[in-house]
This record gives structure tokens, C-alpha cells and sequence, in this order.
């Protein structure tokens, strides 16, 4: 229960992604007092689960990434005593490229996908060079990528076409961009947190993380309160002074985070008039990432995939980078040729998303349950022949679902689009102009996904405990 009182919060999070629950139990563990209001009925953002029909589904994210030994998410958990309270899997191989001529699988075991990598391109000579440039975490390896795309990355270092567009082509299902826009920087992260060193799931399904973590944030003395929407940060004099809730219920606090979206944190719940006009001009010509179309199936007992159950599927009918794009820009799905799948590790459900842009309600409202069939058509080539005769439940999300579980702009999936030219995205965590705010998760960071933002969850926690120096640490 809430304290709910006029007495002040240390801080008070808007939202409990996942951005915004790893930055609460860092602060509530250091001895804050924190309040997150989350608009939704249940903790996790984009990173939840929800039952229809008996089934469990994963919303959004379908695993997540960094968990090696070192890795910044496997960090996190351990610190926060998180990963006590889930049992985490990797299927094995996590994933793998299905291209016109090869099956590609990403072993867990790195050196055994270079040497698949090497049998079908024998004459490169540089692709365990490559790969272990994308898991270097010493940051003048990444520096030299600050100005690159990923495409001329790859030009770097290969010379066969195929493999260039193959090395690419899981950018359209992550971040939905193609690799001569994506920055390098960006690609290699995404690359190394995804394909690397990616596949963790925690069993149970995704909601069971952002639980364990909303747990241990009320352990940690926070309070939560669920289906409380912010329509108000206050501020006064150039500094925050607390949240105004829609139900008018003014909470006070000394520091505000937002973990949503930042323009509506910018736009909406500050104001624009509270904005100089550079920095409104320089959100207003940020671009977001692509949404995504997701399908949702629940079949039967006897249905037997393909492939490996947990691994994660990305298919692809054509190599033509220009082409898969701008099918994505037009928003064909009849002419689609690239799918992201997952058949769950329980066989139970399947997951089938593809990168779109957003356009408008009524757009998806007429074309819904017909990309719908389309695409159930489609999959049959990477699930199973008889897929139709076993499907008990389907159902399938829009952009305009997802903007409306998470209000995420245009439903974007990674926050801001990982171009080069968005490479430094200004200003957005700790804007100059507003004392004592914070903004943290993917809006301010380029397309990492759940491990990229629980970093940067930890990272916002951080610069606020310099600064305030906590009153006792637990
Ligand atoms: C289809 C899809 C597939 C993905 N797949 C993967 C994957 O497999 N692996 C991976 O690592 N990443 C994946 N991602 C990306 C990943 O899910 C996100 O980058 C990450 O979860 C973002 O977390 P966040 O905390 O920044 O924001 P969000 O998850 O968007 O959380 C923001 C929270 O703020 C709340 N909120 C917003 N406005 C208000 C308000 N006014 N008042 C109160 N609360 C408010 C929202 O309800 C929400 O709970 C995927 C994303 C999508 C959409």
C-alpha cells in the first residue's frame, strides 16, 4: 500500500519498465525514498506477459541479452538479488538466420558459429576477427565505429556480398533498420547483446523478470503504485517539485525520473513552453525506431516445429537490403520476406513479429486480421507445414497496441532509430534547463534493448546517488 501522503519523496519514477524498476531498486537499496507510478496494471512495460485462452504470451521482448559471465545484465541481477528469484534458460543454438540457400545457428559455444560462419564462406578471412571485435568491450574499439555504418563495417572487413547481407539482416527484426543506416556502433552492440551473447529467458516468460524486479524494488522499501497515470511533472522556478497524478493527486518529491517516452515527457508532462526552442527543435527532428506487427498463436499438443523450441528464428526470402526496407517503409506485409520467430520452449505458443512503421489507427484497423493471415501463411515455411490445422488461438498486435500498453511513440520498439547522424542523444538524460530531472530507459540511449536499459537504469540510479549522497546504504 501506498503512503500516498503529502509527506515528500526522494524520488519519484514515472513508469516501471524495465528502465525504470532497475533505476528504483538501485535508489530504494541505497536508502531513498522512492515511489514509481505506473500507468498499467502490471509492472514490466514492453517487457510483459499476458494469458488468453490458457495460453501465456510474451508481449514484446522474447529474451534478453549480456548475460555471459561479465555481462552487464548477469551485473545487475546479481547485484539487485534478482537472479535468486528466476531460474534463467538459453536454448541452444539461441538463434538462427534462415536465408534462400543456408541455415545459420548462433551456438552458445561462439567458436563453433565461426566455424559454421567459415564452411559456407571459406574464403573470408577475417570473420573471427569480426566477431570478437563486436564482443570487445574496450570502449577505443568502439570509439573508432562513432562515424561508421554498419555496412561500411562490414565493407572493413568482408568482401563477399552474401555474407554482408546475412551479417545484416537480423537488423531488421531488431531495430528495423538496414545496415547502411544503422550506426556501427550501435549494430556491434546490437549484434554482440542479441546474437552473441543473447537468448536468455527467464522461465515462466518475460513478465516473471519485471516481477522479480518489482518485488525485490518493494523489498528494497519502494512503493508501487500500479494504474496511476502521471499527467503532470510540477515544476516550479526551473525546478521539479513532484508528480500531479490524473486523478489530480499532487505527489511531491525532491527528484523526478521519467522513464517514458521523452516526448511526452517533454511535451506533455513538462511543457513546452517550459522548452528552449533548441531543444524543442532538436526532439521534434529526432526520429523513433521502427514498431513492429506482432502475431500471436496458441496450438495444440500435437504440433511439432521445425526447429530447436526457445531458439529464436529470423527468416529471410531475399538478400536484397533495399528491398526488405522499403517493403518495411511502404508497409506491404503482403510482399514481406522477413520474419522473427520463436516457437515458445514449451511448444505452446508461437511469436512471430516483423518490423513496420507505424501509420495510423485506421490503417491497422482495416488491415489487421488480414496481415494477420498473410503472415500465418507465411511462417509456415519456418514453424511447419501443417501449422494451419494446429493454431487454437490467434491474435495479433499493432503499433497502435503498442503505443497503447506503453504510450511509446508511434509504438517504436527501441526508442530513438540507431543512426549514425542520432549517434549522441543530446540532453535527454539529464536536461540542463530543469533541475533535479532525470529521464532513463530506452529514450535515452540507441537500440539496446532490455539489457542496454537496465544499464542505463543502473547508470541514472548512479549519477543521482553522486549527487545526493545517500543517507544510508543497505
Ligand atoms: C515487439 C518488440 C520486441 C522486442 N524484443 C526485444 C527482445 O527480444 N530483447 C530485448 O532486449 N529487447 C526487445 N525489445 C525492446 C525492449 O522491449 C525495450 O527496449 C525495453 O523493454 C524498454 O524498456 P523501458 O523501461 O525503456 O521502457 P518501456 O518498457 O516502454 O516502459 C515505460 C513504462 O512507462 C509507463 N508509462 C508511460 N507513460 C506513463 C505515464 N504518463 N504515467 C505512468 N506510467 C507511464 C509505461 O506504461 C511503461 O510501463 C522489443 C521491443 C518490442 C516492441
Amino acid at each position: 500500500m501506498s503512503r500516498y501522503s503529502s509527506e515528500e519523496y526522494d524520488v519519484i519514477i514515472i513508469g516501471a519498465g524495465i528502465g525504470g524498476l532497475v533505476c528504483g531498486c538501485y535508489l530504494a537499496k541505497a536508502g531513498m525514498k522512492v515511489l514509481i507510478c505506473e500507468q498499467h496494471n502490471k509492472p514490466g512495460g514492453y517487457c510483459t506477459s499476458f494469458k488468453r485462452k490458457g495460453f501465456t504470451f510474451d508481449a514484446a521482448p522474447h529474451c534478453f541479452g549480456s548475460y555471459r559471465e561479465g555481462g552487464v545484465m548477469r551485473k545487475i541481477l546479481k547485484e539487485l538479488e534478482v537472479d535468486k528469484k528466476l531460474t534463467i534458460i538459453r536454448p541452444d543454438p539461441s538463434d538462427i538466420i534462415i536465408t534462400p540457400d543456408y541455415k545459420i545457428p548462433f551456438w552458445n559455444d561462439l567458436e563453433r558459429t565461426i566455424n559454421e560462419f567459415q564452411k559456407i564462406f571459406p574464403k573470408e578471412r577475417n570473420i573471427r576477427k569480426f566477431f570478437y571485435l563486436l564482443l570487445d568491450t574496450n570502449p577505443k574499439s568502439f570509439s573508432k565505429m562513432r562515424n561508421l555504418t554498419f555496412g561500411e563495417l562490414l565493407d572493413e572487413y568482408f568482401t563477399d556480398e552474401k555474407l554482408k547481407a546475412i551479417l545484416s539482416l537480423p537488423f531488421f527484426g531488431i531495430g528495423g533498420l538496414p545496415s547502411f543506416l544503422m550506426s556501427a556502433f550501435v549494430g556491434a552492440k546490437l549484434f554482440s547483446e542479441f546474437l552473441l551473447d543473447g537468448g536468455y529467458y527467464p522461465k515462466g516468460g518475460m513478465q516473471t523478470l519485471s516481477d522479480a524486479l518489482a518485488e525485490r524494488f518493494k523489498e528494497f522499501g519502494g512503493e508501487l503504485l500500479l494504474s496511476s497515470r502521471v499527467k503532470k511533472i510540477k515544476v516550479k522556478d526551473n525546478i521539479v517539485k513532484g508528480v500531479i497524478l490524473e486523478n489530480n493527486t499532487f505527489l511531491p518529491s525532491k527528484y523526478v525520473i521519467s522513464n517514458c517516452d521523452a516526448r511526452q515527457t517533454f511535451l506533455k508532462l513538462i511543457g513546452k513552453e517550459k522548452l528552449t526552442t533548441e531543444f524543442y527543435n532538436k526532439l521534434n527532428n529526432m526520429i523513433p525506431s521502427n514498431s513492429n506487427f506482432i502475431i500471436y498463436l496458441g496450438v495444440d499438443a500435437s504440433f511439432k516445429p521445425l526447429y530447436n523450441p526457445g531458439s529464436f528464428i529470423y527468416y529471410f526470402s531475399s538478400y536484397s537490403i533495399q528491398k526488405i526496407y522499403q517493403s518495411i517503409q511502404t508497409g506491404d506485409i503482403e510482399k514481406y520476406n522477413v520474419f522473427l520467430l520463436r516457437v515458445a520452449h514449451d511448444k505452446s505458443t508461437i511469436y512471430a513479429g516483423i518490423p513496420v512503421t507505424y501509420k495510423n489507427k485506421n490503417y491497422w484497423k482495416k488491415n489487421k486480421y488480414k496481415f494477420l493471415e498473410t503472415c500465418i501463411e507465411k511462417i509456415k515455411w519456418c514453424t511447419s507445414q501443417d501449422l494451419l490445422k494446429h493454431i487454437v488461438y490467434k491474435d495479433a498486435a499493432t503499433p497502435i497496441t503498442l503505443h497503447k500498453y506503453t504510450y511509446n511513440y508511434k509504438g517504436a520498439s527501441f526508442g530513438w532509430a540507431g543512426i549514425t547522424s542520432q549517434f549522441s542523444v543530446p540532453d535527454f538524460r539529464k536536461p540542463s534547463f530543469i533541475q533535479n530531472l532525470f529521464l532513463t530507459g530506452h529514450w535515452t540511449t540507441l537500440g539496446v534493448g532490455i539489457s542496454g536499459t537496465a544499464y542505463v537504469g543502473y547508470d541514472t540510479a548512479k549519477i543521482l546517488l553522486r549527487k545526493e549522497k545517500p543517507k544510508e546504504t543497505k
